[in-house]
């Protein structure tokens, strides 16, 4: 029995048995059905609608062979994805993730967040995700340049800047989007924006690369201001050390914070006097190596092996920004018993239905990833709209529209769990927010 009401116990058991061995893709459905109950009772027409049986069934799953040619001449096949998963507000939208734990599981749990993620950008895109079980750590270029192309070969035949435009993710920075531009345009002879987080020379936007760290920190800067608090002389400890990672912490600074702690999938550091974000910039962005090697220059820092050790770091503010269910109910304890204010994701789902429980217990502020993470997205929407312009704005224009939407996402979320009898539940808020748009739009545009 996973719900008390009989029609979404049932919708859950049977996303359970079609999707087996899926447990993330689960775990996503679980948190936002739970949110949804109150606003399925009060909404008969959506049971009527078959809204949720839906929503929660992909509207496309392409799967496919990656076959590709590494430096010694062997080939090597990997697996590909893309997942539309719905087109009720817009194109699909979401990033392509590139990591030997992909499996479809994980992509059509970031495929349905995604979808409610990108409807409380008040933009018009859908949701989608993709990826492959492709590891680009320790590749060459050629190789990463191979891969790309034998991805994007078929990728190609299911995209388009109306119908389905893929981004960055883990394992896909601009290196990788260039690649897969460059292939999508030599196939298909056109150059639109079909991708998003593309370079500033061949139709990016500025802003994009800093937009989901930012974004981050706009929306917890809301989080802290609704209680008075801010950023000023506050401890922030930051889990990961790639594109989102990176610029929260330069955010997080600029509004006063101090950033001790980050990390990769090795290990993490620690450094009293605040992290030199120069230094981990130089080490992640230009050299490709690993976070440990931060403390050959500086010595007075700290390394530690294993990931989990970040969270029993004293801290006011923790942002995991590094991938999911990488706080489980242990470290939530342990950031709680360390006096933590505040938790806001920046990766997605990274922390488990017993961590969030623990710190909504505890009182500490919580910023769900669907709502906290969502610049990044909204900047690709941003960078999207600029391409079908065929002009570009500033940095200072980009990153204001950034800033406003952040906020409104607070603000719809805030409003939303307080309108449903959650107050201060920003988990339920995003989680209704976003999905109240999406079936309005389902509603009006018949079964289908
Ligand atoms: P990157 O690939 O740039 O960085 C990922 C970081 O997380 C690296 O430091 C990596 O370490 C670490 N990491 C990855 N997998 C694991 C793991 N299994 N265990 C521990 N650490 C891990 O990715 P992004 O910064 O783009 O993405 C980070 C998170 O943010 C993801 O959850 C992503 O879905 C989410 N996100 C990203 C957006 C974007 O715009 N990029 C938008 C919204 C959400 P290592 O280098 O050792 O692999």
């Amino acid at each position: 029995m996973y719900f008390e009401n009989e029609y979404l116990d049932k919708i859950m058991t049977d996303v359970v048995k079609r999707n087996a061995n899926e447990p993330e893709f689960h775990q996503a459905v679980k948190e936002v059905l739970e949110s949804l109950e109150p606003v399925i009772e009060a909404n008969p027409k959506i049971k009527e609608c078959a809204i949720i049986e839906r929503l929660v069934e992909p509207e496309r799953i392409i799967k496919f062979r990656v076959p590709w040619v590494d430096d010694n001449g062997k080939v090597q096949v990997n697996r590909g994805f893309r997942i539309q998963f719905n087109s009720a507000i817009g194109p699909y939208k979401g990033g392509l993730r590139f990591h030997p734990s992909v499996y479809e599981g994980i992509i059509k749990f970031l495929g349905f967040e995604q979808i409610f993620k990108n409807s409380l950008t008040g933009l018009p895109i859908g949701g989608g995700k993709g990826g492959s079980d492709f590891d680009p750590k320790g590749k060459s270029d050629r190789e990463v340049m191979a891969f790309c192309q034998s991805f994007m070969t078929e990728l190609s035949k299911h995209i388009g800047a109306e119908t389905d435009v893929p981004a960055g993710d883990i394992g896909v920075g601009g290196r990788e989007i260039g690649f897969l531009y460059g292939q999508y345009k030599r196939l298909r002879n056109e150059f639109t924006g079909v991708l998003t987080g593309k370079g500033l020379t061949y139709g990016g936007s500025l802003a994009r690369t800093q937009a989901t760290g930012y974004g981050l920190c706009y929306f917890a800067n809301e989080m802290l201001k609704a209680k008075g608090l801010s950023f000023e002389g506050k401890t922030v400890v930051i889990s990961g050390s790639g594109n989102v990672a990176i610029y929260a912490n330069e955010k997080a600074t600029t509004l006063g914070g101090k950033v001790v702690a980050m990390s990769d999938s090795n290990g993490y550091i620690y450094d009293k006097n605040g992290i030199d974000l120069d230094c981990v910039k130089e080490l992640k962005e230009v050299k490709r190596a690993r976070i440990k090697e931060y403390i050959t220059t500086h010595p007075d820092a700290e390394y530690h092996e294993g990931c989990s050790g970040i969270w029993t770091i004293k801290c006011d503010i923790a942002l995991p920004c590094a991938t999911q269910n990488e706080i489980n109910e242990e470290s939530a304890k342990a950031l709680v018993a360390n006096g933590v204010i505040a938790v806001a994701e920046g990766a997605n789902m990274p922390s488990t239905p017993e961590a969030i429980a623990t710190f909504q217990n505890a009182k500490v502020l919580f910023g769900p990833a669907k709502a906290a993470n969502a610049g990044g997205v909204a900047t690709s929407a941003l960078e999207m709209c600029q391409n079908s312009m065929k002009y570009s704005w500033t940095f200072e224009e980009v990153d204001g529209k950034l800033h406003n939407i952040m906020k409104d996402i607070y603000k719809n979320c805030a409003e939303a769990c307080a309108k449903y009898g959650m107050p201060d539940n920003l988990v339920a808020g995003a989680n209704i927010a976003g999905f109240l748009k999406v079936c309005d739009a389902m509603m009006a545009q018949g079964i289908v």
